[in-house]
Protein backbone atom coordinates (compact mmCIF):
# COMPACT_ATOMS: atom_id res chain seq x y z
CA UNK A 1 0.00 0.00 0.00
CA UNK A 2 1.08 3.47 -0.86
CA UNK A 3 0.95 6.43 0.96
CA UNK A 4 -2.05 9.07 0.78
CA UNK A 5 -0.37 11.84 -1.10
CA UNK A 6 -0.22 15.02 0.52
CA UNK A 7 -2.84 17.70 -0.67
CA UNK A 8 -2.27 21.12 -1.08
CA UNK A 9 -4.81 23.89 -1.72
CA UNK A 10 -3.31 27.23 -3.73
CA UNK A 11 -4.08 30.26 -4.18
CA UNK A 12 -2.15 32.71 -7.04
CA UNK A 13 -3.23 36.30 -6.71
CA UNK A 14 -1.38 38.93 -8.80
CA UNK A 15 -0.58 39.75 -12.45
CA UNK A 16 0.44 36.98 -14.88
CA UNK A 17 4.03 37.07 -13.83
CA UNK A 18 2.91 35.57 -10.41
CA UNK A 19 0.51 33.57 -12.54
CA UNK A 20 3.62 31.87 -14.34
CA UNK A 21 5.61 31.67 -10.62
CA UNK A 22 2.56 29.58 -9.53
CA UNK A 23 2.33 27.45 -12.63
CA UNK A 24 5.98 26.73 -11.71
CA UNK A 25 5.53 25.90 -8.00
CA UNK A 26 2.58 23.52 -8.66
CA UNK A 27 4.56 22.22 -11.52
CA UNK A 28 7.08 21.24 -9.06
CA UNK A 29 4.50 19.86 -6.04
CA UNK A 30 3.40 17.98 -8.82
CA UNK A 31 6.76 16.49 -9.49
CA UNK A 32 7.04 16.01 -6.29
CA UNK A 33 3.72 13.75 -5.67
CA UNK A 34 1.88 16.66 -4.03
CA UNK A 35 -1.81 16.67 -5.06
CA UNK A 36 -3.90 19.70 -5.54
CA UNK A 37 -6.91 20.14 -3.52
CA UNK A 38 -9.89 22.69 -4.20
CA UNK A 39 -10.44 23.92 -0.76
CA UNK A 40 -8.98 24.74 2.04
CA UNK A 41 -10.86 22.48 4.58
CA UNK A 42 -8.84 19.48 4.61
CA UNK A 43 -5.63 19.91 2.51
CA UNK A 44 -3.02 19.57 4.23
CA UNK A 45 -1.20 22.83 3.56
CA UNK A 46 -2.48 26.29 1.70
CA UNK A 47 -0.23 27.97 -0.41
CA UNK A 48 -1.40 31.83 -1.48
CA UNK A 49 1.12 33.32 -3.80
CA UNK A 50 0.92 36.81 -2.84
CA UNK A 51 0.59 40.02 -5.11
CA UNK A 52 2.23 43.44 -2.95
CA UNK A 53 2.36 46.31 -5.33
CA UNK A 54 -0.73 48.38 -4.86
CA UNK A 55 -2.35 49.13 -1.26
CA UNK A 56 -5.17 47.30 -2.98
CA UNK A 57 -3.27 44.45 -3.39
CA UNK A 58 -1.78 43.51 -0.78
CA UNK A 59 -5.72 43.88 1.06
CA UNK A 60 -6.52 41.30 -1.39
CA UNK A 61 -3.31 39.44 -0.31
CA UNK A 62 -3.72 40.05 3.52
CA UNK A 63 -7.47 38.57 2.94
CA UNK A 64 -6.97 35.57 1.09
CA UNK A 65 -4.24 34.57 3.96
CA UNK A 66 -6.45 35.18 6.37
CA UNK A 67 -9.18 33.42 4.83
CA UNK A 68 -6.42 30.41 4.74
CA UNK A 69 -5.41 30.70 8.31
CA UNK A 70 -9.15 30.36 9.34
CA UNK A 71 -9.84 27.04 7.07
CA UNK A 72 -6.97 25.33 7.59
CA UNK A 73 -4.25 26.82 9.45
CA UNK A 74 -1.21 25.63 7.87
CA UNK A 75 -0.35 28.38 5.21
CA UNK A 76 3.04 29.33 3.60
CA UNK A 77 2.94 32.29 1.78
CA UNK A 78 5.46 33.35 -0.93
CA UNK A 79 5.37 36.11 -3.92
CA UNK A 80 5.79 39.70 -3.92
CA UNK A 81 4.21 40.50 -0.35
CA UNK A 82 6.77 38.18 0.75
CA UNK A 83 9.22 40.30 0.49
CA UNK A 84 7.70 42.47 3.32
CA UNK A 85 7.33 39.71 6.47
CA UNK A 86 6.72 41.58 9.31
CA UNK A 87 3.59 43.23 7.73
CA UNK A 88 1.92 39.66 7.15
CA UNK A 89 3.56 38.74 10.53
CA UNK A 90 1.68 41.41 11.80
CA UNK A 91 -1.91 40.86 10.95
CA UNK A 92 -1.47 36.58 10.58
CA UNK A 93 0.77 35.51 13.29
CA UNK A 94 0.64 32.05 13.06
CA UNK A 95 1.72 31.71 9.51
CA UNK A 96 4.10 28.73 8.72
CA UNK A 97 6.39 30.18 6.25
CA UNK A 98 6.80 32.99 4.13
CA UNK A 99 9.27 33.11 0.95
CA UNK A 100 9.99 36.04 -1.19
CA UNK A 101 8.71 36.08 -4.74
CA UNK A 102 11.00 33.69 -7.61
CA UNK A 103 11.50 31.63 -4.72
CA UNK A 104 10.64 28.51 -5.61
CA UNK A 105 13.47 26.71 -3.63
CA UNK A 106 12.76 28.25 -0.46
CA UNK A 107 8.68 27.77 -0.98
CA UNK A 108 10.02 23.58 -2.01
CA UNK A 109 11.38 23.39 1.22
CA UNK A 110 8.69 25.22 3.08
CA UNK A 111 6.00 22.91 2.08
CA UNK A 112 8.57 19.96 2.68
CA UNK A 113 9.01 21.23 6.49
CA UNK A 114 5.57 21.35 6.81
CA UNK A 115 4.12 18.56 4.79
CA UNK A 116 6.47 16.12 3.52
CA UNK A 117 6.44 14.39 0.25
CA UNK A 118 4.90 10.77 0.24
CA UNK A 119 6.95 8.43 -1.35
CA UNK A 120 5.30 6.67 -3.86
CA UNK A 121 6.90 5.62 -7.06
CA UNK A 122 3.71 5.89 -9.02
CA UNK A 123 2.29 8.94 -8.01
CA UNK A 124 1.55 11.90 -11.23
CA UNK A 125 3.93 11.78 -13.82
CA UNK A 126 4.15 15.99 -14.96
CA UNK A 127 3.92 16.13 -18.58
CA UNK A 128 6.68 17.82 -20.11
CA UNK A 129 5.20 21.32 -20.98
CA UNK A 130 4.94 21.87 -16.71
CA UNK A 131 1.59 22.45 -15.22
CA UNK A 132 -0.67 25.57 -16.85
CA UNK A 133 -3.14 27.25 -14.93
CA UNK A 134 -3.92 29.42 -17.64
CA UNK A 135 -6.52 27.39 -20.65
CA UNK A 136 -4.71 24.57 -22.86
CA UNK A 137 -4.95 26.93 -25.72
CA UNK A 138 -2.85 29.84 -24.32
CA UNK A 139 0.12 30.40 -22.45
CA UNK A 140 2.01 33.05 -20.71
CA UNK A 141 5.81 32.87 -21.64
CA UNK A 142 8.48 34.65 -19.47
CA UNK A 143 11.21 35.71 -20.58
CA UNK A 144 13.11 37.22 -17.99
CA UNK A 145 12.70 37.97 -14.03
CA UNK A 146 13.55 41.89 -12.17
CA UNK A 147 13.77 45.08 -13.98
CA UNK A 148 16.65 47.33 -14.29
CA UNK A 149 14.14 50.61 -14.63
CA UNK A 150 13.37 52.47 -11.79
CA UNK A 151 10.19 54.15 -12.28
CA UNK A 152 9.50 56.66 -9.16
CA UNK A 153 6.18 55.42 -8.15
CA UNK A 154 6.68 51.21 -8.72
CA UNK A 155 8.32 49.19 -6.14
CA UNK A 156 9.22 46.11 -8.48
CA UNK A 157 12.78 45.82 -8.71
CA UNK A 158 12.69 46.43 -5.14
CA UNK A 159 11.02 43.15 -4.76
CA UNK A 160 12.11 41.52 -7.73
CA UNK A 161 15.58 42.66 -8.08
CA UNK A 162 17.33 44.12 -11.66
CA UNK A 163 16.79 42.24 -14.76
CA UNK A 164 17.53 38.92 -15.57
CA UNK A 165 16.96 37.34 -19.37
CA UNK A 166 16.35 33.51 -19.53
CA UNK A 167 18.84 32.39 -22.13
CA UNK A 168 17.18 32.48 -25.43
CA UNK A 169 17.35 28.82 -25.98
CA UNK A 170 15.68 27.72 -23.23
CA UNK A 171 12.64 30.00 -23.50
CA UNK A 172 12.32 28.71 -27.17
CA UNK A 173 12.25 25.07 -26.31
CA UNK A 174 9.70 26.26 -23.35
CA UNK A 175 7.58 27.38 -26.16
CA UNK A 176 8.12 24.44 -28.71
CA UNK A 177 7.00 22.14 -25.47
CA UNK A 178 3.99 24.39 -24.86
CA UNK A 179 3.12 24.35 -28.92
CA UNK A 180 3.33 20.75 -28.49
CA UNK A 181 1.03 20.12 -26.14
CA UNK A 182 -1.85 21.68 -28.23
CA UNK A 183 -1.15 25.63 -27.00
CA UNK A 184 -2.26 28.00 -29.91
CA UNK A 185 -1.21 31.54 -28.66
CA UNK A 186 1.90 32.47 -26.74
CA UNK A 187 1.90 35.47 -24.84
CA UNK A 188 5.25 36.74 -23.64
CA UNK A 189 5.51 38.48 -20.58
CA UNK A 190 7.94 40.08 -18.29
CA UNK A 191 8.59 43.70 -16.54
CA UNK A 192 9.70 45.15 -19.62
CA UNK A 193 9.66 43.04 -22.65
CA UNK A 194 12.06 45.34 -25.18
CA UNK A 195 14.85 45.10 -22.44
CA UNK A 196 14.74 41.63 -22.92
CA UNK A 197 19.00 40.37 -23.20
CA UNK A 198 20.61 43.66 -22.26
CA UNK A 199 22.20 42.11 -18.90
CA UNK A 200 23.26 39.22 -20.96
CA UNK A 201 24.66 41.03 -23.69
CA UNK A 202 22.63 39.71 -26.23
CA UNK A 203 24.07 36.37 -25.59
CA UNK A 204 23.77 33.72 -28.37
CA UNK A 205 22.61 30.53 -27.27
CA UNK A 206 21.62 27.19 -29.50
CA UNK A 207 17.95 26.01 -30.03
CA UNK A 208 17.75 23.63 -32.99
CA UNK A 209 21.20 23.69 -34.08
CA UNK A 210 21.04 27.12 -34.60
CA UNK A 211 22.55 30.01 -33.09
CA UNK A 212 19.78 32.59 -31.82
CA UNK A 213 20.72 35.91 -29.25
CA UNK A 214 19.08 36.85 -26.60
CA UNK A 215 17.57 40.04 -28.00
CA UNK A 216 14.20 40.95 -27.89
CA UNK A 217 13.90 40.94 -32.37
CA UNK A 218 15.77 37.64 -32.41
CA UNK A 219 13.15 35.94 -29.47
CA UNK A 220 10.62 37.52 -31.65
CA UNK A 221 11.15 36.27 -35.05
CA UNK A 222 12.57 32.67 -34.16
CA UNK A 223 8.70 32.38 -32.27
CA UNK A 224 7.07 33.29 -35.44
CA UNK A 225 8.73 30.03 -36.96
CA UNK A 226 6.18 27.99 -34.35
CA UNK A 227 2.68 28.37 -36.43
CA UNK A 228 0.74 29.92 -33.21
CA UNK A 229 -0.18 32.80 -32.20
CA UNK A 230 2.25 35.20 -30.61
CA UNK A 231 1.71 38.39 -28.71
CA UNK A 232 3.97 40.49 -27.05
CA UNK A 233 3.19 42.47 -23.56
CA UNK A 234 4.94 44.69 -22.01
CA UNK A 235 7.27 46.95 -24.17
CA UNK A 236 8.33 50.13 -24.44
CA UNK A 237 8.69 52.82 -27.19
CA UNK A 238 12.43 52.14 -27.57
CA UNK A 239 13.54 52.74 -31.03
CA UNK A 240 14.28 48.62 -31.34
CA UNK A 241 10.82 48.26 -31.58
CA UNK A 242 10.22 49.71 -34.32
CA UNK A 243 12.79 46.37 -35.83
CA UNK A 244 9.39 43.46 -35.18
CA UNK A 245 6.69 45.78 -36.87
CA UNK A 246 7.84 44.25 -40.43
CA UNK A 247 6.68 41.39 -38.60
CA UNK A 248 3.49 42.26 -37.59
CA UNK A 249 3.08 43.58 -41.19
CA UNK A 250 3.92 40.16 -42.71
CA UNK A 251 1.36 38.38 -40.20
CA UNK A 252 4.42 36.65 -38.83
CA UNK A 253 3.47 37.82 -35.21
CA UNK A 254 -0.01 39.63 -34.11
CA UNK A 255 -0.24 43.02 -35.00
CA UNK A 256 -0.53 44.21 -31.33
CA UNK A 257 1.77 45.89 -28.89
CA UNK A 258 1.17 45.80 -25.14
CA UNK A 259 2.87 49.75 -24.27
CA UNK A 260 2.03 50.92 -20.91
CA UNK A 261 2.91 54.36 -21.27
CA UNK A 262 1.18 55.72 -18.11
CA UNK A 263 1.48 59.22 -19.07
CA UNK A 264 1.49 61.83 -22.14
CA UNK A 265 3.04 65.19 -20.10
CA UNK A 266 7.42 65.18 -20.22
CA UNK A 267 6.92 66.44 -17.25
CA UNK A 268 5.32 63.64 -15.73
CA UNK A 269 7.03 61.26 -17.37
CA UNK A 270 10.59 62.62 -16.16
CA UNK A 271 9.00 62.45 -12.83
CA UNK A 272 7.85 59.04 -13.08
CA UNK A 273 11.72 58.19 -14.52
CA UNK A 274 9.78 56.22 -17.10
CA UNK A 275 11.93 54.71 -19.88
CA UNK A 276 12.03 56.18 -22.98
CA UNK A 277 10.14 59.03 -21.84
CA UNK A 278 12.09 61.53 -24.18
CA UNK A 279 11.21 59.40 -27.59
CA UNK A 280 8.55 61.06 -30.08
CA UNK A 281 6.31 58.65 -29.16
CA UNK A 282 2.86 60.31 -31.64
CA UNK A 283 5.77 60.16 -33.93
CA UNK A 284 6.46 56.66 -33.36
CA UNK A 285 2.82 55.66 -33.55
CA UNK A 286 2.26 57.01 -36.82
CA UNK A 287 5.22 55.44 -38.51
CA UNK A 288 4.48 51.91 -36.99
CA UNK A 289 0.81 52.39 -37.98
CA UNK A 290 2.29 53.27 -41.89
CA UNK A 291 4.50 50.14 -41.74
CA UNK A 292 1.26 48.10 -40.25
CA UNK A 293 -1.90 49.57 -40.38
CA UNK A 294 -3.83 46.65 -38.38
CA UNK A 295 -1.58 47.32 -34.96
CA UNK A 296 -3.71 47.40 -31.94
CA UNK A 297 -1.93 49.22 -29.41
CA UNK A 298 -3.36 48.89 -25.75
CA UNK A 299 -1.82 50.69 -22.93
CA UNK A 300 -2.10 51.76 -18.79
CA UNK A 301 -2.19 55.71 -17.64
CA UNK A 302 -1.95 56.71 -14.34
CA UNK A 303 -3.87 60.20 -13.16
CA UNK A 304 -3.23 61.95 -9.90
CA UNK A 305 0.66 61.11 -10.53
CA UNK A 306 2.45 63.66 -7.57
CA UNK A 307 2.39 67.34 -9.34
CA UNK A 308 0.19 66.39 -12.03
CA UNK A 309 -1.80 69.92 -12.99
CA UNK A 310 -4.84 70.62 -15.13
CA UNK A 311 -2.28 71.29 -17.83
CA UNK A 312 -0.75 68.19 -17.71
CA UNK A 313 -3.50 65.91 -17.32
CA UNK A 314 -5.02 68.01 -20.84
CA UNK A 315 -1.90 66.39 -22.91
CA UNK A 316 -2.63 63.30 -21.58
CA UNK A 317 -6.53 63.84 -23.02
CA UNK A 318 -4.93 65.51 -26.29
CA UNK A 319 -2.68 62.05 -26.29
CA UNK A 320 -5.07 59.72 -26.42
CA UNK A 321 -6.90 61.91 -28.87
CA UNK A 322 -4.01 61.73 -31.14
CA UNK A 323 -2.83 58.26 -30.67
CA UNK A 324 -6.34 56.87 -30.81
CA UNK A 325 -5.10 53.53 -28.80
CA UNK A 326 -7.50 50.58 -29.06
CA UNK A 327 -7.56 49.58 -25.23
CA UNK A 328 -6.89 51.14 -22.58
CA UNK A 329 -6.56 50.78 -18.95
CA UNK A 330 -6.23 54.02 -16.32
CA UNK A 331 -5.78 53.86 -12.43
CA UNK A 332 -5.91 56.68 -10.15
CA UNK A 333 -2.20 56.88 -8.51
CA UNK A 334 -1.81 55.02 -5.22
CA UNK A 335 0.70 55.95 -2.98
CA UNK A 336 2.57 52.38 -2.54
CA UNK A 337 4.64 52.18 0.50
CA UNK A 338 8.39 52.44 -0.20
CA UNK A 339 7.58 53.81 -3.68
CA UNK A 340 9.97 56.94 -4.32
CA UNK A 341 7.46 59.09 -5.97
CA UNK A 342 6.34 60.12 -2.21
CA UNK A 343 9.21 61.73 -1.27
CA UNK A 344 10.32 63.92 -4.49
CA UNK A 345 8.76 66.80 -2.74
CA UNK A 346 5.78 67.13 -5.41
CA UNK A 347 2.54 67.64 -3.84
CA UNK A 348 -0.03 65.14 -3.85
CA UNK A 349 -3.44 65.13 -6.28
CA UNK A 350 -6.13 65.56 -3.88
CA UNK A 351 -8.49 62.30 -4.13
CA UNK A 352 -11.58 64.04 -5.53
CA UNK A 353 -9.49 65.45 -8.18
CA UNK A 354 -7.83 62.36 -9.32
CA UNK A 355 -11.57 60.74 -9.57
CA UNK A 356 -12.75 63.74 -11.73
CA UNK A 357 -9.90 62.76 -14.04
CA UNK A 358 -10.32 59.75 -14.17
CA UNK A 359 -14.04 59.82 -15.14
CA UNK A 360 -13.13 62.37 -17.66
CA UNK A 361 -10.06 60.01 -19.25
CA UNK A 362 -12.18 57.07 -19.47
CA UNK A 363 -15.44 58.83 -21.04
CA UNK A 364 -12.95 60.32 -23.58
CA UNK A 365 -10.96 56.89 -23.91
CA UNK A 366 -14.45 54.72 -23.91
CA UNK A 367 -15.18 56.97 -27.28
CA UNK A 368 -12.15 56.01 -28.94
CA UNK A 369 -11.82 52.97 -28.52
CA UNK A 370 -15.76 52.21 -29.53
CA UNK A 371 -15.23 53.95 -32.65
CA UNK A 372 -11.71 51.84 -33.41
CA UNK A 373 -14.23 48.72 -33.00
CA UNK A 374 -16.71 49.94 -35.02
CA UNK A 375 -14.49 49.98 -37.87
CA UNK A 376 -14.14 46.70 -37.79
CA UNK A 377 -18.21 46.04 -38.40
CA UNK A 378 -18.63 44.36 -42.24
CA UNK A 379 -15.01 42.69 -41.79
CA UNK A 380 -13.69 39.21 -41.97
CA UNK A 381 -11.44 38.96 -38.95
CA UNK A 382 -9.52 35.57 -37.56
CA UNK A 383 -11.11 34.46 -34.12
CA UNK A 384 -9.91 32.42 -31.34
CA UNK A 385 -12.61 30.48 -29.58
CA UNK A 386 -11.68 30.87 -25.31
CA UNK A 387 -15.27 29.28 -24.62
CA UNK A 388 -16.65 27.40 -26.75
CA UNK A 389 -20.88 26.25 -26.78
CA UNK A 390 -23.43 24.79 -29.26
CA UNK A 391 -24.69 28.14 -30.73
CA UNK A 392 -22.87 31.56 -29.76
CA UNK A 393 -18.69 31.21 -28.47
CA UNK A 394 -16.97 33.75 -27.24
CA UNK A 395 -13.72 34.43 -28.42
CA UNK A 396 -11.30 36.78 -29.52
CA UNK A 397 -9.38 38.53 -32.34
CA UNK A 398 -6.09 39.60 -32.89
CA UNK A 399 -6.29 42.56 -31.20
CA UNK A 400 -7.20 40.83 -28.35
CA UNK A 401 -5.13 39.52 -24.78
CA UNK A 402 -7.04 37.01 -22.60
CA UNK A 403 -8.19 38.87 -19.45
CA UNK A 404 -7.49 42.64 -20.57
CA UNK A 405 -9.11 43.24 -23.48
CA UNK A 406 -12.54 42.45 -24.91
CA UNK A 407 -14.45 39.55 -26.52
CA UNK A 408 -15.80 38.43 -30.31
CA UNK A 409 -19.51 36.45 -29.58
CA UNK A 410 -19.65 34.27 -32.39
CA UNK A 411 -22.75 32.93 -33.93
CA UNK A 412 -22.15 29.41 -35.78
CA UNK A 413 -23.78 27.08 -37.00
CA UNK A 414 -21.36 24.04 -35.85
CA UNK A 415 -20.70 24.00 -31.55
CA UNK A 416 -16.71 25.60 -31.72
CA UNK A 417 -14.33 24.59 -29.04
CA UNK A 418 -11.77 26.46 -26.84
CA UNK A 419 -8.75 26.93 -29.37
CA UNK A 420 -10.54 26.79 -32.50
CA UNK A 421 -9.40 29.88 -34.58
CA UNK A 422 -12.61 30.47 -37.10
CA UNK A 423 -13.10 33.19 -39.88
CA UNK A 424 -15.71 35.28 -38.07
CA UNK A 425 -18.32 38.39 -39.91
CA UNK A 426 -18.43 41.23 -37.96
CA UNK A 427 -22.16 42.35 -37.60
CA UNK A 428 -22.17 44.47 -34.45
CA UNK A 429 -19.54 46.58 -32.15
CA UNK A 430 -20.54 47.41 -28.94
CA UNK A 431 -18.40 49.72 -26.19
CA UNK A 432 -15.87 46.66 -25.40
CA UNK A 433 -16.79 43.91 -27.75
CA UNK A 434 -17.97 42.48 -31.28
CA UNK A 435 -20.44 40.32 -32.66
CA UNK A 436 -20.59 38.27 -35.22
CA UNK A 437 -21.19 34.86 -37.18
CA UNK A 438 -18.86 32.23 -38.47
CA UNK A 439 -18.59 31.70 -41.94
S1 LIG B 1 9.48 49.30 -16.00
FE1 LIG B 1 9.03 50.65 -14.30
S2 LIG B 1 6.90 50.10 -13.74
FE2 LIG B 1 7.71 48.41 -14.94
S3 LIG B 1 8.56 46.98 -13.42
FE3 LIG B 1 10.25 48.29 -14.13
S4 LIG B 1 10.33 49.92 -12.62
FE4 LIG B 1 8.31 48.96 -12.41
Amino acid sequence: MTARAPTISFVSLGCPKALVDSERIITQLRSEGYQLSKSHVGADAVIVNTCGFLDSAKAESLGAIGEAMAQNGKVIVTGCMGAQPDEILAAHPGIAAITGPQAYESVMKAVHDVVPPAHDPYVDLVPDQGIKLTPRHYAYLKISEGCNNRCTFCIIPQLRGDLVSRPVGDVLREAEKLVKSGVKELLVISQDTSAYGIDVKYAPSLWNDTEVKTRFFDLARALSTLGVWVRLHYVYPYPHVDEVIPLMAEGAILPYLDIPFQHASPKVLKAMRRPAHQDKTLERIKKWREICPDLAIRSTFIVGFPGETDEDFEQLLHFLDEAKLERVGCFKYEAVKGATANDLGLDMVPEEIKTQRWNKFMERQQAISAKRLASRVGKRIKVMIDEGGPTVSKGRSVWDAPEVDGHVYVASRRPLRAGDIVTVKIERADAYDLHGTAV
